[in-house]
């Protein structure tokens, strides 16, 4: 059967983030994304480098073998253009990319794929990642040390094991063969969209939108509407049945799509990359790769572990500190209503009481301080519903005051 796709590209910089450092590529054969990442500079500069370099791969192959050697060897050479580039610009050193990508021979896909971004399979209304993320949290998640529930939440879950960049010279690419049929819809995309939208969203858009450049404008806008905290790029490559489907326009998108200009500094000139004019590079982004040795991967879980108890103590020390601080504005408020005093009475005589007169739940503020012989009864109407009320008063002694203005003026 002579089969053949239909594919889009989107890529967006996203809400949060100055600059886009996501690349991605739609060809003939050849599909494929990349997320950069730099420490000073480099991000886009990275993802750039390699998918110019890879989109070189996009032509025909006698077998998916050949295409997987190629393309597999496509990476390790953008590999060796992101070292070389470092070494020529020192300035870049730590920039690294993703790559996820595949080749299309027939009835077959050849994919090579290193880092966290996805490739997933959408087949007969049913999504299914096909990558594994090269990620510290999934390495976790592997050795059973966590959950992928808690890997969603992990405060490492964008450290990544695996990239290319300028640290490993023989980087470890995952390749795999896949038979792939008409219907089949891939997805390509960088952690922008699959951190920010979940799989069943994901799901429900590729169900309902047949035509592949509504699916990957609508994935990118469910991003949006998440917050879109990072770049977001979707390649999405359908396969038909169809023999006469035209191939469609090689699309480069994202920071490999336009020419960039980069400069260190105020004090350093502008520099330029071979083949590359880069432009000025923000902050870096949070997202990094590690090490991966065993022990550095325990000495992260200790550190985590250690900040964890360090949170839990100086929660406990906060929470003691505010009881402390209440116990101690209740005490003193509490001192402040012994120093007043008020008229008032015991439903027989007149009573003068030491406190005020509101109460604390089931705490009163208040007790008899003196209870005089002058009766209820003996009081005018007007003085009796007066001390019902009760007579405020700043001192004993102006109670003493008001006790005896009552009994000389009492009806005895
Ligand atoms: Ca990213």
């Amino acid at each position: 059967m002579t089969i053949g796709t239909l594919s889009a590209a989107v890529s967006h910089v996203g809400r949060i983030r100055s600059n886009n450092q996501d690349s991605g590529y739609s060809g003939n054969k050849l599909f494929v994304v990349a997320d950069g990442m730099g420490g000073h500079a480099g991000g886009d500069v990275a993802s750039a480098i390699a998918i110019r370099r890879i989109r070189d791969a996009d032509m025909e192959y006698t077998s998916a073998h050949d295409a997987e050697f190629a393309l597999q060897s496509a990476l390790i050479a953008s590999n060796s253009l992101l070292a070389e580039a470092v070494f020529e610009h020192p300035e870049l050193t730590g920039m690294g990319t993703t790559v996820s990508g595949f080749i299309r021979v027939g009835d077959q896909i050849a994919i090579a794929h290193i880092g966290d971004s996805r490739i997933y399979l959408y087949r007969d209304g049913e999504l299914s990642q096909i990558s594994v993320d090269h990620t510290f949290v999934q390495r976790l998640v592997d050795s059973g040390r966590i959950t992928p529930e808690e890997a969603l939440v992990h405060p490492r879950r964008s450290v990544l094991m695996r990239v290319l960049g300028d640290v490993e010279s023989s980087p470890e690419i995952d390749t795999m063969i896949l038979d792939t049929r008409p219907g089949d819809r891939w997805l390509l995309c960088s952690d922008g969209l699959s951190g920010v939208v979940s799989d069943t969203v994901i799901t429900g858009i590729l169900s309902r939108h047949s035509n592949p450049d509504d699916a990957c404008h609508q994935l990118v806008r469910k991003s949006l509407d998440g917050g879109a905290p990072d770049n977001v790029t979707v390649v999405l490559v359908d396969v038909t049945a169809d023999p006469d489907t035209p191939p469609g326009r090689p699309n480069t998108v994202g920071s490999a799509a336009s020419p960039l200009v980069f400069e260190t500094d105020s004090r350093t000139k502008p520099v330029r990359l071979p083949l590359l004019r880069l432009h000025t590079l923000k902050p870096p982004p949070e997202s990094h790769f590690e090490s991966q040795s065993e022990e550095y991967l325990d000495e992260l879980i200790a550190e985590d572990k250690r900040r964890a108890r360090r949170r839990k103590r100086n929660l406990v020390i906060g929470i003691v500190l505010i009881v402390a601080v209440v116990a101690v504005a209740l005490s003193l408020a509490y001192q402040w209503t012994q120093t007043r005093f008020f008229v008032g009475t015991n439903g027989e005589t007149v009573v003068v009481f030491q406190g005020v007169q509101q109460s604390l739940g089931p705490i009163s503020l208040s007790h008899e301080y003196m209870v005089t012989s002058l009766t209820l009864d003996e009081l005018r109407p007007y003085d009796r519903a007066r001390v019902e009320e009760t007579i405020n008063v700043d001192s004993y002694s102006e109670a003493i005051t008001i006790v005896n203005w009552l009994t000389d003026a009492a009806i005895r």
